[in-house]
């Protein structure tokens, strides 16, 4: 059986204190790790019911002993965020008292880790890999928080990051699912696509602000690009559709796919997959289109998710009900040819504000610098 871990998290109201809850699987050491996370944005819920399911498929596995390394599951990635409740409302993306994304600003500590390991380094692989997670753990261990987010991500970041696969749990407003993955990784993660039936997968460096994916796998991109020989771990974000799609049976099935993955990726032993071929749109991040309204008003759609749309196609109209009937709405229109796999859950539109998103196979050129919407 699992262990389970209650960890102390700083406390940053006086007079309380909370835990996170993390469970570990196999033996550290016998074979690859694996870490996964569900929920670091806190309202996105269907990650932490399909957390929750893939538990019970892990313990039973473990019972059996058909772990091979060992798995760190952590069902509920952000209690502070669970908090986040205000006049009814959960807003679980951002840090009351700051306003700071969760997933933004991560720990980076590529530099110094880079730095600390230059000169003890050779031609093995897997010595010099090891060499850098340590002078990683080092780093981090070095850090303190300057605030509750910083100290949640310090936290989960010092059980992930020697982890040699991560597999981070979101959802988006509503949407299809997808990943976003290291342009690295990428045909090797078409595993992880197949498997769970993305149609799209995003392939994300540098978008800015360090989310906790790209910021994991830094270490091991500088260290090569300073010719140093390591492995970089498969970081992959997986969006599990919409916040409201939190259902017993999607969950199920998708808790299946992360489980037959592992077992793909033998970290499961005794199990026999299939992998689906990877159908759908693989692309960089900077090919992916982000709708914005006009102006403000009623956010209406005429394109569904999942739509294949080309450029001109009009995919929502921002409407002013004060206007008389038929007056000219606004009109969002693809600039791209891709699929429409994400739009808001909320139907105000404000003037700028980003809505949707539709992926693409060539980048665009008004996508540079901070790809990330927020
Ligand atoms: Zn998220």
């Amino acid at each position: 059986m699992s262990t389970c871990n209650l960890v102390e998290l700083e406390s940053f109201s006086p007079g309380t204190h909370r835990c996170l809850t993390v469970y570990r699987y196999g033996k550290a050491g016998s074979g690859p790790k694996v870490y996964i996370q569900a929920g670091i944005h806190a309202d996105e819920l269907p990650a932490n019911l399909v957390a929750h399911h893939l538990k019970g498929l892990l313990d039973e596995a473990d019972r059996d002993g058909r772990v091979r390394g060992e798995i760190v599951l952590v069902p509920t990635a952000n209690p502070p965020g669970l908090g986040n409740v205000l006049m009814g409302d959960h807003m679980g993306r951002y840090l009351a008292a700051t306003g700071q994304n969760f997933n933004r600003g991560w720990p980076n500590v590529a530099a110094e880790a880079v730095a600390a390991i230059a000169g003890t380094t050779g031609g093995d692989a897997a010595a010099n890999t090891r060499l850098l997670k340590a002078a990683v753990t080092r780093a981090l261990a070095g850090r303190s928080p300057e605030n509750e987010a910083q100290m949640l991500q310090l936290t989960l970041m010092r059980l992930a990051s020697d982890a040699d696969i991560v597999l981070d749990l979101h959802t988006d407003s509503e949407a299809e699912l997808h990943l976003y993955v290291d342009p690295d990784q990428w045909p090797a993660a078409s595993d992880l696509a197949g498997l769970i039936g993305a149609p799209v997968v995003m392939f994300a460096r540098g978008s800015g602000d360090d989310p906790f994916e790209e910021t994991l796998a830094r270490p091991a991109i500088e260290a090569r690009a300073a010719g140093i020989d390591v492995a970089q771990p498969l970081t992959a974000v997986v969006e599990l559709r919409g916040e409201g799609d939190v259902d017993h049976d999607l969950a199920t099935q998708d808790a299946r796919a992360l489980f037959d993955f592992l077992a793909h990726r033998a970290i499961i032993q005794g199990e026999a997959v299939a992998v689906p071929a990877f159908s759908g749109i693989a692309a960089p991040f900077s090919a992916t289109q982000v709708l914005r309204a006009p102006t403000g008003g009623i956010l209406v759609y005429r394109k569904p998710l999942g739509a294949m749309v080309k450029p001109g196609d009009v995919i929502a109209e921002i409407i002013d009900a004060a206007a008389p009937p038929g007056a000219l709405s606004a009109l969002v229109k693809a600039e791209t040819e891709g699929r429409f796999f994400a739009r808001s859950a909320h139907h105000l539109a404000r003037p700028h504000a980003a809505f949707g998103k539709i992926h693409g196979r060539k980048p665009l050129q008004a996508r540079t610098g901070k790809l990330l919407a927020d």
